[in-house]
């Protein structure tokens, strides 16, 4: 399926020189929808996953049903303040400054196999606060999975540890 003809690319979004990648055009089509997520977990289904790890809030879009397709439970990351249990908290850079990611302390048990899914990886940022956060209650990340991966940033090479899957590539 042609997925880069479903995603819109808008210029100067949110602010001048981004070039958005906008998957709600690709979402809202429920063929292409259920292409990309079982897409992805024909990538990462021999990882024999017990998690998906999504960060909000396009990390619930993608990480939610790919969870369900793989039959794994859905852990969500949110914004500080968010989750109403206790919490562990990570940084994470900000173009200016950074922010804190927060999961409960007690998603994740010891041992327990972890896919990191979001919609896309620019620099690797999010994806290592959310890594930081599962390894740090011992879960072992098994894989990083996102639709959209944008090379040129680096993403991948900030995650060598890790395996890395991504549908569609933009420089
Ligand atoms: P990173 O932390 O630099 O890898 O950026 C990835 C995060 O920023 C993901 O959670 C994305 O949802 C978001 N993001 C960055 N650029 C875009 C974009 O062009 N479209 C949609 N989301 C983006």
């Amino acid at each position: 399926m042609d997925l880069k003809g479903k995603i819109r690319v808008i210029e100067d979004f949110p602010q001048k020189g981004i070039s958005f990648k906008d998957i709600t055009t690709l979402i809202k089509d429920g063929e292409a929808f259920k292409f990309v997520i079982k897409s992805l977990a024909d990538l990462v289904k021999d990882k024999n996953a017990d998690i998906v790890v999504g960060p909000e809030a396009r990390g619930f879009i993608i990480g939610a049903p790919l969870a369900y397709e793989l039959g794994a439970g859905f852990v969500p990351t949110r914004k500080n303040g968010k989750l109403p249990a206790k919490t562990l908290n990570a940084e994470y850079k900000l173009e200016y400054g950074t922010d804190i990611i927060q999961m409960h302390e007690d998603a994740i048990k010891p041992g327990q196999r972890v896919i990191v899914a979001d919609d896309l990886l620019a620099t690797g940022g999010t994806a290592l606060s959310n890594i930081d956060l599962v390894e740090r209650v011992g879960g072992k990340v098994v894989a990083v999975a996102v639709v959209i991966e944008l090379t040129e940033l680096g993403g991948r090479n900030v995650l060598q540890n890790y395996d890395v899957f991504s549908l569609v590539k933009y420089l």
